[in-house]
């Protein structure tokens, strides 16, 4: 599975609660059209390979063994009880041979059976999103196909030649494995970026992380199908490390989503405060200044109230990622509780911190969500503390930044204040 499968899984944790009638609901219209297209091609790529197609045995039996340890694998993941935002897989082991093997027909339909068992066996998504995984990865299996039978024209007759020569089976093996992981990542980033128009490409195609992970599928799934071309028996050897290394690749990315808040992909409370204490001791060491800010939206549950608690959850997003956007690598975003978010600012005094705050209120407001009736847009209130001004440890410097927040509520909302008795600055509103 490639790095935008996964945002495409995670994004939207929100549209999983949805009810499947309504999965489009307020989805861009993008979406509405780029899902039916993406389908549509899948299934008449299907319909066009299997016309006037004459099923070989040895092609049938790689299939079946194939689909086999693909199903094993997936088994193998549902034991360990995989959440929501866990989404990256080893299945490119099992993807990558089908299309390098056999013809573009089997490498079409083998996501098929595999995403419908993910579904059911291991965690259900909308169907829309599984739907679009799917016919991406059939499509991005059958162009890697139809090249590499280009370059060796019957993979599995007899002795694989291309496998012994090497040259230049093994480089096109290569090539047309990276093709794959390409078009696949490509297709469904289309998908990511429309169901969340506001978000970057770079986040919704690759991550240096997801790179990595990309590379370790490429080279599995090319070692598989060598190994499954020489003989089919050698899939056993395959297996056990295969799912070995999928289990360790779940159990970083589980370690991950404990720190993760699953609604906004922010750091959650607790992992907020473990980094925020490493920040604040390492300021303590240098004197460097240090800035807290605590972001309330304002009048938040009027959203709920008027547009649903779905699109509450949207505007949850967008704000994460607006504060996201505009703030540096190294600052430390989380989320706090409901609709309350925390930053920590290194390295920063008080007018660049109440700068910042000013700058984030400003984004907050331009943001519009979309809702079945047009556009939600919401205000921030800012409460800002300083280290050494406001308190001397994490604790007094939250319970300064939520003095200065309850300032700010109570001086009108849509503002950015400091705890201090100098009045609230750079008001808005
Ligand atoms: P104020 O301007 O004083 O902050 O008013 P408010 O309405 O934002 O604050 P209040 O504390 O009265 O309401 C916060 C609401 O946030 C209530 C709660 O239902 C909602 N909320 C908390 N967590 C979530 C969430 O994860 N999703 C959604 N949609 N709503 C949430
Ligand atoms: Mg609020
Ligand atoms: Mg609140």
């Amino acid at each position: 599975m490639t790095a935008v499968q996964s945002s495409a899984e995670d994004r939207g944790g929100e549209l999983a609660r949805k009810p499947r009638s309504r999965a489009f609901a307020g989805r861009p219209s993008l979406l509405v059209v780029y899902v039916p297209a993406v389908v549509a091609v899948h299934l008449g790529l299907i319909v066009a390979t299997l016309a006037g197609a004459h099923p070989r045995l040895e092609d049938l039996l790689t299939f079946t063994a194939l689909l086999a340890c693909g199903a094993v694998c997936i088994e193998a993941t549902r034991r360990l009880g995989i959440p929501a935002g866990v989404a990256r897989d080893l299945l490119s082991a099992w993807w990558l041979p089908v299309a390098l093997l056999l013809p573009p027909a089997y490498a079409l339909l083998m996501p098929v059976p595999l995403q419908v068992l993910l579904h059911f066996r291991v965690r259900r998504t909308l169907v829309y999103r599984r739907v679009v995984v799917v016919s991406a990865l059939g499509i991005a299996g059958a162009c890697a196909s139809m090249v590499f039978h280009l370059a060796v024209p019957q993979p599995l007759a007899g002795e694989p030649r291309w496998v012994v020569d090497a040259w230049p089976g093994i480089p096109a093996a290569v090539a047309c494995a990276a093709l794959f992981t390409v078009v696949n990542a490509a297709l469904v980033a289309v998908a990511a970026h429309a169901a969340e128009p506001g978000s970057r490409w770079r986040e919704v195609l690759w991550t240096r992380e997801s790179l990595l992970l990309d590379l370790v599928e490429l080279c599995v799934g090319t070692l598989v199908a060598i190994t499954s071309a020489l003989t089919l028996g050698l899939l056993l050897l395959a297996l056990p490390p295969v799912i070995l290394l999928q289990r360790s690749l779940m159990h970083q990315q589980l370690q991950a989503a404990a720190r993760t808040d699953a609604k906004t992909g922010l750091l959650n409370a607790a992992a907020w405060q473990r980094e925020a204490d490493t920040e604040l001791s390492r300021a303590q060491r240098t004197h460097d200044p240090l800035a807290l800010l605590l972001i309330d939206i304002d009048h938040f549950k009027r959203v709920n109230d008027t547009h649903g608690h779905l699109v509450g959850d949207q505007v949850l997003v967008g704000v994460a990622g607006t504060l996201c956007h505009q703030l540096r690598d190294y600052d430390v975003v989380g989320r706090f509780g409901g609709e309350e978010f925390v930053v920590l600012l290194p390295g920063t005094d008080t007018v660049e911190a109440c700068r910042v705050a000013e700058r984030l209120r400003g984004r907050v407001r331009r943001l519009a969500v979309p809702a079945e009736d047009g556009t939600v847009t919401v205000t921030v209130s800012v409460g800002v503390s300083l280290l050494g001004t406001h308190g001397q440890d994490l604790i007094e410097l939250l319970a300064a930044a939520d003095l200065a927040l309850y300032r700010a509520k109570s001086s009108g909302r849509d503002r950015v204040c400091l705890p201090a008795v100098e009045g609230p600055r750079a008001t808005g509103g």
